[in-house]
């Protein structure tokens, strides 16, 4: 007795179809499973035996072999319980005809307890998508898991508790079309809520009006940026605050980024609405800053995708650290290949990081005196500066403060009145790059760049000084109109006038520049 049906493997964040085959034969007694299956595949023979019979049905004495096709995938973890173990009871002729039917035109993910019960899987979203693309009639799965599928809309996802919902849906079709209805009224509720709160907000850094101006456009643009400074000048708290002033994720890059999230232990279930604020330790391996293991999980970079990743004490990073991140922050994705496979991990972020100014934290201080030689601080801009500075557009300078700014500044603007200026800002860059590869100024290529100085304003003749001054090479003169373009956006100007390129120069030169 053969039947087949459908269930899915991940690659990476994309889930791809496998079919589960399964072929019940006289002979010896046994269950084997094959198609390139790991070990947790692999010990699902005991569970699938186990919950069959606890949820009251016979487990065949007969020769049962599964197999999970397309064999080159290799299909990890113990999400093939449920298919198995209805794929063994539809073979075996325990489930009556009009299920049957259903069960066909299904796909199946689940794992199983001993007793019955289904458990949460990972990855559930990425597979939902493809469930939809397969045009199967419906997706039977945990029903902790459903909440997660249903934010892939116009699905049709069953949830169970136990392998005899399971069988009991499949028969009664008017319990999956109950749940169904109630799916609906539940997303009603939660598009009303729009605000976020991050609990953190701008108007809690004292001073500091230049690195927030500095900050605010590298929001507005995109852009990567650096902050040098000596210890406590609230470096980390104007990158925490960075993301309440960037706009909201819309709903297709929310799923994006849960998509991601969903496959680490961390996450909790929801949909993730929030940018995410990545702050990896200098103390971080490789494959959890860039994403590995024997089956690939993302890395810091990833589940910064579509938020910001900030380096703390950039200098402690290990120097071949940072040169892995050159390639995805060119490509806004990283691609691991195991076993023949490629996993590509989306990473689109905004690298941020801060920076003491020398060994000691204390180089160009007002208030203190820094205690390294010339050479020493020369070594350690070179143990810095490299490949990946050239790609960082804005760098600034966050002094210690005026001693009158620490007990009473005045009052700061709130991340929602930045928010605004940057979300015009992005509307606008929307507008320009509608029918472009890029989304941001940040992403800008030659053709816009060059479009962008014209030489009737005199901004090329302005550039030309600039270049000649301070010997300032290809890519940092693209970095430097780039945010240009962006600060002319915030003004809402057509045109780049000198006054922006001006203020531009500012953050690629000066003391920090220099190195
Ligand atoms: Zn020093």
């Amino acid at each position: 007795m053969f039947f087949k049906l459908s269930s899915f493997a991940l690659i990476a964040v994309e889930a791809i179809e496998v079919s589960v085959e399964v072929h019940i034969c006289s002979g010896l007694p046994s269950f084997t499973i094959v198609g390139l299956p790991d070990k947790a595949v692999n010990e699902s023979r005991q569970r699938v035996r186990a919950a069959i019979k606890n949820s009251g049905f016979k487990f065949p004495v007969k020769k049962i072999i599964i197999n999970l096709s397309p064999a080159d995938i290799r299909k990890e973890g113990a999400i093939y319980d449920l298919p198995i173990a209805v794929a063994i009871l539809a073979a075996s002729q325990q489930i009556e005809s009009k299920a049957i039917e259903v069960i066909k035109n299904c796909s199946f993910i689940g794992e199983l307890s001993l007793d019955g019960q289904l458990r949460p899987v990972r990855g559930i979203i990425s597979m939902a998508e493809e469930a939809m693309k397969t045009k199967k009639k419906y997706f039977f799965m945990p029903i902790e898991n459903l909440k997660q599928a249903e934010m892939v809309k116009k699905t049709a996802n069953a949830g169970a508790f136990n392998l005899n919902g399971v069988i009991n849906m499949a028969a009664n079709e008017k319990i999956i079309c109950s749940q169904l209805h109630n799916i609906e009224l539940l997303h009603k509720g939660e598009d009303k809520k729009n605000e976020l709160d991050y609990c953190l907000d701008f108007s809690e850094v004292k001073g500091q009006l230049k690195a927030k101006r500095a900050v605010e456009i590298a929001a507005a643009g995109m852009h990567h940026i650096m902050m040098v400074g000596p210890p406590g000048t609230g470096k980390s708290m104007i990158a925490q605050r960075l993301i309440t002033i960037l706009p909201n994720l819309t709903t297709g890059e929310s799923i994006e980024v849960t998509k991601i999230h969903c496959l680490t232990k961390e996450f909790d279930g929801l949909l993730i609405k929030k940018r995410p604020f990545r702050n990896p330790h200098h103390t971080i391996s490789r494959a959890s800053l860039t994403g590995g293991g024997i089956s690939p999980k993302p890395g810091e970079i990833s589940l910064a995708h579509r938020g910001v990743l900030f380096l703390d004490e950039f200098n402690q990073f290990p120097k071949k650290l940072i040169e892995d991140l050159r390639q995805p922050l060119e490509n806004k994705n990283i691609t691991i290949s195991r076993n023949n496979l490629h996993y590509k991990f989306p990473c689109s972020f905004m690298l941020v990081i801060a920076a003491n100014p020398c060994n000691c934290g204390y180089y160009g201080d007002k208030k203190r005196s820094c205690r390294c030689s010339a050479a020493e601080i020369s070594r350690y801009w070179n143990s810095i500066s490299g490949p990946i500075m050239d790609r960082i557009d804005i760098r600034i300078e966050v002094p210690s403060l005026d001693n009158k700014d620490i007990i009473a500044s005045p009052e700061s603007e709130s991340s929602a009145k930045i928010r605004q200026r940057v979300i015009n800002c992005h509307k606008i860059q929307a507008e320009r790059y509608k029918n472009s590869y890029c989304k941001y100024n940040s992403e800008a290529g030659i053709n816009y760049i060059n479009s962008w100085i014209s030489p009737e304003t005199g901004i090329k003749k302005l550039l030309l000084k600039m270049i000649e001054k301070y010997n300032l090479s290809g890519r940092a003169v693209s970095g430097l109109v780039k945010i240009t373009r962006t600060i002319a956006d915030l003004e809402n100007c057509r045109n780049i006038k000198t006054s922006h390129l001006l203020e531009a120069l500012n953050y690629r030169t000066g003391q920090i520049a220099l190195y």
